[in-house]
């Protein structure tokens, strides 16, 4: 059965071209949406492939005039935005804090606080211009709700997004809901190039045993975005296979 409140409506995806980005994309014009994926790279191509209510536009999230216009030229072409799934991010390699340089935090930081920021201003300035209802998932992640050795750095900007998905749904209720996911491990290319060893030792803190897919996340984003959950806001989601239970 169809997700209420998908169909005719249009969502932008953020990060689009590849893993949990690109399954939502596909799963939300499943449901009958209308879905622009922006992405620093590959996102037409992307869109052609996926089909005829897909659009793709190139887009840095951390560069803030290209977010405004990128989001304006959705909002031309489609007439209206009703969502946004915050998702584009980039990972870390694992390092002790010891040995991380500044310049490492400072780019996870431009990208995964700064540039889900960017979008996420942008989607509530839309939906306050136009005094219309929306709904933003913000992807954080597990790691920013536990200590993550060797990941410091990527779990303080999951972290500082948990925290602005928490403002900003109390700033903006009750016409734009928003939420976070938090997932755990994800078969992504972002994950593919885990040495085996680590992706062993990961695969045994999960108590489901094994890591999750593209798909499993793309079905928790749509039901957020959907009329399915008019009373869900401010929510953090795991979705990790029981590893933070
Ligand atoms: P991915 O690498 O497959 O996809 C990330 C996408 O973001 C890519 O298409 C990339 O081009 C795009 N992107 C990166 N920087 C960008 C920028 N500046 N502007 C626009 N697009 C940009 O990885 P994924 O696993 O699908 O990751 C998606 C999100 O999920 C990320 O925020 C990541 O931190 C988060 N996450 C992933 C996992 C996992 O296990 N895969 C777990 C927790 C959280």
């Amino acid at each position: 059965m169809p997700l209420k409140g998908l169909a005719e409506r249009v969502f932008i995806v953020t990060g689009g071209s590849s893993g949990l980005g690109l399954a939502t994309a596909a799963r939300l014009l499943e449901e009958g949406a209308s879905v622009a994926l922006l992405d620093i790279e590959g996102a037409e191509r992307t869109a052609g492939e996926l089909g005829r209510e897909a659009l793709g536009l190139s887009l840095d999230v951390t560069v803030e005039p290209e977010v405004k216009s990128v989001f304006g030229a959705v909002r031309k072409h489609f007439g209206r935005i009703d969502g946004l799934f915050n998702n584009a991010g980039i990972g870390s390699a694992a390092r002790p804090l010891a040995e991380t340089e500044l310049a490492d935090l400072e780019r996870l930081l431009r990208v995964n606080v700064g540039g889900a920021f960017l979008c996420m201003r942008e989607m509530l300035r839309i939906a306050a211009a136009s005094n219309g209802r929306a709904a933003i998932v913000n992807t954080a992640s597990g790691t920013g709700m536990r200590g993550a050795p060797n990941l410091g750095s990527y779990s303080a900007t999951k972290a500082a997004l948990i925290a602005l998905t928490r403002a900003a749904a109390l700033e903006a209720a009750p016409a734009v809901r928003v939420n976070a996911v938090l997932p755990g491990p994800i078969d992504t290319p972002m994950t593919a190039a885990m040495p085996d060893a680590v992706r062993e030792r990961v695969t045994a803190r999960v108590p489901l045993g094994r890591f999750g897919t593209a798909t499993e996340v793309a079905a928790l984003v749509a039901w957020l975005l959907s009329d399915e959950a008019p009373y869900v806001t401010g929510g953090l989601y795991s979705i990790d296979g029981g590893e933070t239970a």
